[in-house]
């Protein structure tokens, strides 16, 4: 198998509407008359939007019961919204370089943060910028910087990144939404309407530390006298895998901690509603093609730790939100039950785009769904190799997580190796591992695991390029709870 294609069977989840909705969507938008923008463009800009460690299902739009997400809600109501989209990495850089690249983990090859992406890697802006697009990038985190290869491909690459003053300081650990999202829209103010663009923005607020701004911080939980924080400082404490017997948070403190990250969604919300705001006024949202997405979600006690994310392969850390809002006018709104990956994402917007998909793209076509159908036969994957090397996949209902026995991991805690098994109809929150009275299905799920890992382009891999961090990188990273002692896991 070369590129991995969506399945040939009829659709059987995804809402009836949604075959009248692709099809419109793939029209340009010149074609939908417009009253908001003055700009029609015969291709869609598009805008890619990412927001770091976002969970979907602490999103109004998927179910969470706490106003959390009022515009990004508003913007699903009139788009495509998929409810079970799967990240392939549970931190940010290989994650991120699996939306822009279109491949696999252990294809790309950029898993730790000594590696980058090899000059010969193709990316999502690279196809736009050579189908005529121009392309622009805001970005508010290391692992998405221009460092590990996230600028090929764009015109214009801006990192919103602490100095190191503030860092050596501590006065400023990431930029906040509000700056990023002003910085886009005065580069929107800039735009002209001759060539359509492509936008990436990154938002990292809901990232530990869990600070959200005033009110932000106080929305959720405003009875809370307690001493608990949303500090990586005091969080991690209570992270299994770095500590033989972990303390376990108290159920008060986690409400509180929670409340905090709601109110991190909550304000982050805010200014992606600023963003689209300007769009409106800018080119008209009719004249876009607008994706919301996130690198990972972010384990809140759900499997007995604060584990943030980079760790586990469970359902909060890998499923993230994937909202799709087509160009033009027409009723835009389903919910597809279809399990997709974020591998997915740059396909589409190709395809969207009118541009040639590269053959070093493993991604499908999302909009091709409900002609080429579903997903029982269609594995989905994912993979980490940093602290300890762990791959997941799921297929149909069951989801296999193996974890590799490599003695301990990068912080000497020893490592539990073996196979996890779920059955996410029965027990969405991988409550109970079937693995050891199904042997049968973990054979079975074991080498539709190993088929992934050999899933090749036809352009090939790509070996990745050495990348080093500075003294001053390293510090940040680790007051973050990353990089720092230890070893990494050791090479496949
Ligand atoms: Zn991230």
């Amino acid at each position: 198998m070369i590129r991995r294609t969506l399945p040939p069977d009829p659709p059987r989840l995804i809402s009836t509407l949604l075959l009248a909705l692709l099809t419109a969507c793939t029209r340009p938008a010149a074609d939908a008359s417009s009253d908001a923008g003055d700009t029609p463009t015969t291709r869609p800009n598009i805008i890619l939007i990412s927001i770091d460690t976002l969970r979907a299902d602490h999103l109004g739009c998927y179910g969470y019961p706490r106003d959390t997400s009022p515009r990004i809600d508003a913007l699903a109501r009139e788009s495509l919204r998929f409810q079970y989209a799967y990240a392939q990495a549970s931190w940010t850089l290989p994650s991120h370089m699996c939306l822009m690249t279109s491949q696999y983990p252990h294809v790309h090859g950029v898993q730790r943060e000594s590696q980058s992406l090899a000059d010969a890697g193709v990316t999502l802006a690279e196809a736009l910028s050579a189908g005529g697009y121009h392309t622009a990038a805001f970005i508010s985190w290391i692992y998405v910087s221009r460092k590990f290869g996230f600028a090929q491909g764009f015109d214009e690459f801006t990192e919103l990144l602490p100095t190191k003053d503030q860092i050596d300081n501590a006065t400023t650990a990431a930029y906040k939404a509000e700056e990023v999202s002003d910085r886009a829209a005065r580069w929107l103010d800039k735009q002209s309407p001759d060539k359509p663009f492509f936008l990436f923005v990154h938002y990292f607020d809901p990232h530990i530390d869990y600070d959200p701004p005033p009110p932000f911080d106080a929305l959720f939980d405003r009875g809370y006298a307690g001493s608990a924080s949303g500090k990586y400082a005091w969080l991690s404490t209570f992270i299994k895998e770095l500590h033989h017997q972990p303390r376990r948070i108290a159920p008060r403190d986690l409400e509180h901690v929670v409340a905090l990250y709601d109110g991190e969604i909550r304000y982050v919300d805010t200014y992606v509603g600023q963003l689209l705001d300007a769009l409106q006024r800018k080119v008209g949202l009719d004249n876009c093609l607008i994706v919301l997405t996130s690198d990972h979600g972010e384990e809140l006690d759900d499997h007995g730790s604060m584990e943030g994310h980079q760790w586990t392969l469970y359902e909060e850390v890998i499923r993230v939100p994937l909202i799709i809002r087509p160009p033009g006018r027409r009723p835009r709104t389903a919910v597809v039950e279809t399990p997709v990956e974020l591998i997915d994402v740059a396909s589409t917007l190709l395809a969207s785009a009118g541009v040639a998909t590269p053959t070093a793209f493993q991604g499908g076509n999302l909009f091709d769904l409900p002609s080429r159908g579903l997903p029982a036969a269609r594995p989905l994957f994912g993979e980490i190799q940093r602290h300890n090397r762990r791959q997941f996949v799921r297929n149909g209902r069951y989801k296999l997580i193996h974890t590799d026995d490599i003695g301990k991991n990068s912080r000497g805690v020893p490592v539990v190796a073996g196979h996890e098994l779920y059955d996410l109809s029965a027990d969405p929150r991988e409550t109970v591992n079937l693995a050891r009275d199904n042997a049968e299905l973990v054979r079975t799920l074991t080498a539709e695991l190993e088929q992934m890992l050999t899933l090749t382009p036809e352009s090939g891999r790509t070996a990745p390029r050495a990348a080093s961090l500075s003294d001053t990188e390293r510090r940040q990273l680790e007051s973050l709870g990353y990089v720092g002692a230890g070893q990494p896991a050791p090479a496949p």
